[in-house]
């Protein structure tokens, strides 16, 4: 007799998906081989609205990260950046995508004909998610011989006050002023004003997205939305990332009204705290599929939203939105956070991913599973891995627990 396997359900706007990262990509390089236009690199979650405002093409370089490390190439580049002195435990992110430049490889030739990231003509970052971003950045600015620009944000915040929101807001007047000369002219404020617009639709949708996973049974997965997400990263503030959530969104309320589950005969739903481990998106996909257990949620993925945007105050509101974000937040923030995630999506345990090398994003190196689990009356399981090193997971410690602790759950 054969055994099948449980398949991940096909997510149909998948095709849409596809299509507008392509043409972003091959619009960038475009761009880049434009000498009338500027390219700007931006952290995930920097100042890509103000960018925009300023007509620059905007280039995400985690994003190109985190593909190294779902192609599984981190591993084969890092050391390359290690050799330069950039150690093993900072960034994987960081030491991936140094590595892989250095050796002259980028994943965009082989999916999309691309020969190269796009050289930038500034680099913009906000420190609100860690430092390693300026530390990444600065190392290509000193090899291109460009700026590297940012904003210095708070940390460990509790309540965002007036003080936070007018100083963030005041470094990015600085910025715009800074940024003016590299741009070729000021920027434009109804160009601004419009992407902030279009940032805050994306962001709404997205967040409807996910909370399509709130539906008993949930309509999808965390690993959907590792991969769903793309377009609320690097195409926030676009035209083209407002329709695809509308379309996207359709689909997955259809599958809520319809019942379809993500996960045939959904039995227990979890929360995924931390990054996820790009390298074994499929594997722990498949695994929890067996267990018909569906990750329901992570803070992860809700990182993108930012739904203080306002158009009409572009700046304080841009300032608050940015600093609001959960992984600039003090621990207490963080706990009522997952809390209220976990009441929400109606959640049966918690996973959390201790990343190696992303103590930023690791939440349970300081008692917070364990505050969370008697808060919660609700069990948390740890797994130790990376989001882009390999090196430093372990497939088989990390099925057995996953395994054990679903069955604990059965036990309830
Ligand atoms: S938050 Fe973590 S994964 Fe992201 S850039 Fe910073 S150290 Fe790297």
């Amino acid at each position: 007799m054969t055994e099948t396997k449980p398949e991940n359900k096909k997510i149909q706007s998948t095709g849409t998906f596809k299509k507008i990262m392509a043409d972003h990509f091959l619009q960038m390089d475009a761009a880049a081989a434009d000498p009338k236009r500027k390219v700007a690199w931006c952290t995930s979650v920097g100042p890509a609205e103000l960018l925009q405002g300023l007509g620059f093409e905007v280039y995400y370089p985690e994003n190109h990260a985190a593909i190294l490390g779902t192609i599984r190439k981190a591993d084969t580049y890092i050391p390359y950046a290690n050799a330069v002195g950039y150690s093993p435990e900072i960034c994987s992110y960081l030491t991936a995508d140094v590595g892989a430049f250095l050796q002259g490889f980028t994943p965009l030739k082989r999916a999309y004909g691309i020969e190269a990231v796009p050289k930038p003509d500034v680099l913009v970052y906000n420190t609100n998610q860690c430092r390693d971003v300026q530390d990444w950045f600065m190392w290509y600015a000193r090899h291109w011989k460009v700026p590297c620009l940012g904003i210095e944000t708070h940390r460990n915040v509790g309540d965002v006050t007036a003080e936070h929101v007018a100083s963030i807001s005041a470094q990015l007047k600085k910025l715009a002023q800074d940024l003016a000369p590299i741009a070729g002219h000021k920027l434009d404020m109804d160009q601004f004003k419009e992407s902030v617009r279009l940032s805050q639709q994306c962001s709404e949708l997205w967040e409807k997205v996910l909370r399509c996973g709130t539906a008993q049974p949930s309509a999808l997965t965390f690993f959907d939305g590792t991969i769903h997400m793309g377009p609320a990263v690097v195409l926030r503030g676009m035209q083209v990332a407002v329709d695809y959530y509308e379309e996207l969104l359709a689909e997955l309320r259809k599958r809520v009204d319809e019942r379809v589950s993500a996960v045939e005969d959904e039995r227990f739903r979890l929360y995924w705290e931390g990054m996820p481990v790009w390298g074994r998106l499929r594997t722990l996909s498949e695994q929890f599929l067996e267990l018909n257990t569906c990750v329901v949620a992570s803070t992860y993925c809700n990182s993108w939203v930012f739904n203080q945007l306002d158009p009409d105050n572009p700046f304080d509101s841009m300032a608050r939105a940015y600093t609001e974000l959960f992984i600039v937040r003090s621990d207490e923030v963080k706990e009522d956070y997952i809390a209220r995630m976990c009441k929400d999506f109606h959640v049966d345990g918690i996973v959390y991913h201790d990343a190696r090398t992303c103590p930023n994003n690791s939440n349970c190196r300081y008692g917070m599973h364990q505050r969370l689990s008697e808060r919660l009356d609700t069990p948390h399981l740890v797994i130790n891995g990376d989001l882009n090193d390999m090196r430093c997971y372990s497939d088989e410690q990390a099925r057995t627990n996953i395994e054990a602790f679903v069955e604990q759950l059965g036990q309830g």
